[in-house]
């Protein structure tokens, strides 16, 4: 078994997190818990690399329109279909929109719990509801039902894999292998090593 300090994620920084300008902060906020950045380009994806994206699980149709629905009901709210892939249709076609609109950055992070510990730091899908800390709960305000009524995605800056085999998946598909860099920080002693041998002088 691999070590957990080699687990890799994806992250995108979607077009608003950079006409908002909150690359940096973003940046910041994942590179302080220890994660090492492997990989960065900013890139205009085109509307068959989003929908390739997405495709990815054979699942995620069904559960982002099953998530929506549950986000509805759990405010009293009626959502817009009660089949979950209607909605997942409708998601999918906004988002090409979504992230086509302009410049992303994508990046790779790697270190123990990468997946995990990235996504606790981002937030839930829907800024609305997800926890004060975390990026989609800081820096922005939008929601479902936002989203519906204006027949858009919902705009929550980034993108962070799911889990290890859709973390693999993604990074796949957003760079080539000589696009990452393997390499060594400093801190990783630190966060790592067994014995912190070789401090004292
Ligand atoms: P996450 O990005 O948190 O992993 P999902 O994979 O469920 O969330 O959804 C992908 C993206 O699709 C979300 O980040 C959001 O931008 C958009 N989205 C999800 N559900 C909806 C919805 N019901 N209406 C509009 N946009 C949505």
């Amino acid at each position: 078994m691999s070590h957990p300090k080699t687990e890799r994620t994806l992250v995108i920084i979607k077009p608003d997190g950079l006409q908002r300008t909150l690359a940096g902060e973003i940046v910041r906020r994942y590179e302080r818990t220890g994660l090492k950045l492997t990989g960065l380009k900013m890139t205009v994806p085109t509307k068959a690399h989003v929908l390739k994206h997405y495709n990815l699980d054979p699942n995620w149709k069904r559960i982002v329109g099953e998530k929506s629905i549950e986000a509805y009901q759990k405010k009293g709210l009626k959502p817009p279909s009660m089949d979950p892939l209607v909605l997942g249709d409708k998601v999918i076609e906004a988002l090409q929109q979504y992230l086509t609109s302009g410049p992303v950055i994508a990046m790779v992070w790697q270190g123990a719990h990468a997946v995990s510990i990235v996504r606790k730091i981002t937030g839930g899908t829907e800024p609305l509801t997800s926890d004060v800390g975390t990026i989609r709960g800081d820096f922005v305000l939008d929601s479902y039902q936002m989203a519906d009524t204006d027949g858009r995605a919902v705009r929550n800056l980034i993108h962070a894999s799911g889990s290890v085999t859709e973390a693999e998946n993604e990074i796949a598909h957003w760079f080539e292998t000589r696009e990452l860099v393997n390499y060594r920080l400093v801190q990783e002693q630190i966060l790592y090593d067994v014995n912190l041998d070789g401090l004292l002088e």
